[in-house]
């Protein structure tokens, strides 16, 4: 087998080396000990859109040109000086070579190897690895979208028992640290085995996706909504004072009473909901601000179910 040194000027095995360079998905280019572009393949040239008879021209012209009509590399949240000045550090740095992926501005990314040559001349080829690059995308979106699905709760939509507890740990310890109000209330859908026994299964089901529904629309992107058990919720106002978290709760509450859930065709029913309110004592741990929103919960139910209660000392 011979080397590449041994390849004569007519021979096949040249003419496939110089034929599989000069591919489509094959970027090759050669700068001198100047920088100056002295050889590129029609790859190169057309990702770059550089004419056959382009001379003169070195890595600094080839940047800027490329920026200016938005081809070859695309140059991400910096400008083409900031951009020359950080490659040229690292192009000549060491003998040798160097790989890095770059993307396009057509979009497709490229694994490029620069070989720094004893005479200084320095010799790049990128492979097209854009199909590669998607699959790996493809891989993190799939990740995310099984990390993201193992919190919600399937039915609403809304975060479930594991994440909305943890998320409530979380906002405590935050709220603790920053000395900041958070306002917690646990909400309990009223009489609902009698809609499961009068209307069925399916309809206690529609009755507990449209307060899903209440839950997204009445909370901030900052509130924490989740379903904790079969028609039990709970909502926590981070930064939220008692009265306003009670407020928020009470809106919610006049909302629902104001809502028709459709379970058959010219069927409607409507639902309502008891809340129990409190706010987050100093030194407090997450299920002494339960128990304490759990006894005013209680406490609603008892006085008559539809209402909100804020937890006070009373009911201790
Ligand atoms: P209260 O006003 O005192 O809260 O009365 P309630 O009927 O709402 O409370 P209870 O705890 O007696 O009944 C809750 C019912 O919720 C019983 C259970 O079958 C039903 N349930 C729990 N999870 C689901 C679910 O995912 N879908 C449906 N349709 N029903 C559920
Ligand atoms: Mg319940
Ligand atoms: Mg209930």
């Amino acid at each position: 087998m011979r080397s590449i040194q041994d390849l004569g000027t007519d021979d096949a095995a040249q003419e496939a080396l110089l034929c599989a360079l000069d591919g489509k998905h094959t970027l090759v280019a050669i700068y001198d000990s100047s920088d100056r572009l002295v050889f590129a393949n029609s790859a190169f040239r057309h990702a770059f859109q550089l004419r056959r008879d382009d001379s003169e021209i070195t890595f600094v012209d080839l940047v800027m040109h490329a920026a200016l009509h938005r081809c070859g590399t695309r140059i991400e949240g910096e400008d083409a000086l900031a951009f020359i000045a950080r490659a040229q550090d690292r192009r000549r740095a060491n003998p040798g070579q160097r790989s890095f992926a770059a993307e396009l501005f057509d979009g497709r990314w490229f694994w490029m190897t620069e070989t720094l040559l004893d005479n200084g001349w320095l010799a790049v080829v990128g492979s097209d690895v854009s199909q590669l690059r998607s699959t790996d995308e493809a891989w993190i979106a799939a990740h995310d979208r099984v990390i993201q699905e193992a919190r919600l709760d399937v039915l609403t939509g809304l975060a479930n028992r594991r994440h909305t507890m943890a998320s409530l740990g979380l906002a405590i310890t935050a709220a603790q640290g920053a000395e900041t109000p958070l306002t917690v209330a646990l909400v309990d859908l009223d009489h609902f085995k009698r809609i499961n026994d009068v209307h069925g299964h399916a309809a206690g089901d529609a009755v507990l996706r449209d307060f899903g529904e209440v839950c997204k629309r009445a909370t901030r992107q900052s509130d924490i909504a989740g379903r904790i058990g079969g028609e039990e919720f709970l909502v926590v106002f981070p930064g939220t004072s008692v009265e306003h978290g009670a407020s928020a709760v009470e809106r919610m509450r006049v909302q629902v009473q104001n809502r028709r859930v459709s379970i058959a065709e010219d069927h409607v029913i409507s639902y309502s909901f008891s809340a129990g309110v409190c706010r987050l004592e100093q030194g407090e741990d997450l299920n002494a601000t339960l128990a304490r929103a759990d006894r005013a919960l209680y406490s609603a139910k008892r006085g008559g179910r539809n209402r909100t209660v804020t937890w006070s000392a009373r009911l201790a």
